[in-house]
C-alpha cells in the first residue's frame, strides 16, 4: 500500500480493522468515501461518534441502548416472568424478529471459555442471579450451540436450579457452532417451542 499517501494508508489501515473486512473490502471502502460529498462523510462519522458516546447498558437487561431502561424491559406488556438469556445483542434482535417471543432478555455479553481466559466473572451472570431474587418463572437458556455456548448454559442450568425456578435450553436444532443471528427465523422459533427443562 506504498503508493498511496499516508492519509489514504492510515484511512485504509483503519477500516481493515472492522470485523469481515479484509484490505480489499479497506481499500474499495476508503476510495468510495474519498468520493463522496464532504457533508455525507462527516454526517457518518458524527453518527459513529455519537452512538459510541450515548449507547450504554440497559439497567435491566444489560442490552445496548441509549436509554436507562431498554424499549422491551420498561414494555409492560411482555411477560417480565420469563427471562431469555443470550449472548449478545445481535441474538436478542435474532429473536426479536421473529416477532413471537413475549417475555424479556437477559445479555450476557459473551460466554464462558476456559481457553479463551473467558471465566464467570467475566460475562453479566452475577447480573442475572441478582434478577432472579425478583418473581421469575421460567429463565431460557439461548446461548449458542458451540462449547462456549453450552458450558455457559451448564453453569447457568447448576446455578439457577438451587433456587427452584424453571430453566430450559432452546432445542438443537440450531446447528452446532451456528451463530443465533445468521438463523432464520423459522429455525429460531422451532428451537424457542421444542426447548427442554434442564
Ligand atoms: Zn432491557
Amino acid at each position: 500500500m506504498e503508493y498511496y499517501s499516508g492519509k489514504i494508508n492510515q484511512l485504509i489501515e483503519e477500516l481493515a480493522h472492522l470485523p469481515g473486512i479484509g484490505a480489499k473490502s479497506a481499500q474499495r471502502l476508503a476510495f468510495y468515501l474519498l468520493n463522496q460529498p464532504e457533508e455525507n462523510v462527516k454526517r457518518l462519522a458524527d453518527v459513529i461518534v455519537d452512538a459510541r458516546e450515548h449507547i450504554r447498558y440497559c439497567r435491566e437487561c444489560y442490552t445496548l441502548t441509549d436509554r436507562e431502561v431498554c424499549p422491551i424491559c420498561s414494555n409492560e406488556n411482555r411477560d417480565h416472568r420469563t427471562i431469555m438469556v443470550v449472548e449478545n445483542t445481535r441474538d436478542l434482535a435474532a429473536y426479536e424478529k421473529t416477532g413471537k417471543y413475549e417475555g424479556v432478555y437477559h445479555v450476557l455479553h459473551g460466554a464462558i471459555s476456559p481457553m479463551l481466559g473467558i471465566g464467570p466473572g467475566d460475562i453479566r451472570l452475577k447480573e442475572l442471579m441478582t434478577r432472579l431474587q425478583q418473581d421469575v418463572g421460567e429463565v431460557i437458556i439461548a446461548t449458542n450451540s458451540s462449547l462456549e455456548g453450552e458450558t455457559t448454559a451448564m453453569y447457568i442450568s447448576k446455578l439457577i436450579k438451587p433456587t427452584g425456578i424453571k430453566v430450559s435450553r432452546i432445542a438443537s436444532g440450531v446447528p452446532v457452532g451456528g451463530d443465533l443471528e445468521c438463523i432464520d427465523e423459522v429455525t429460531l422459533l422451532r428451537a424457542l417451542e421444542g426447548r427442554v427443562e434442564l
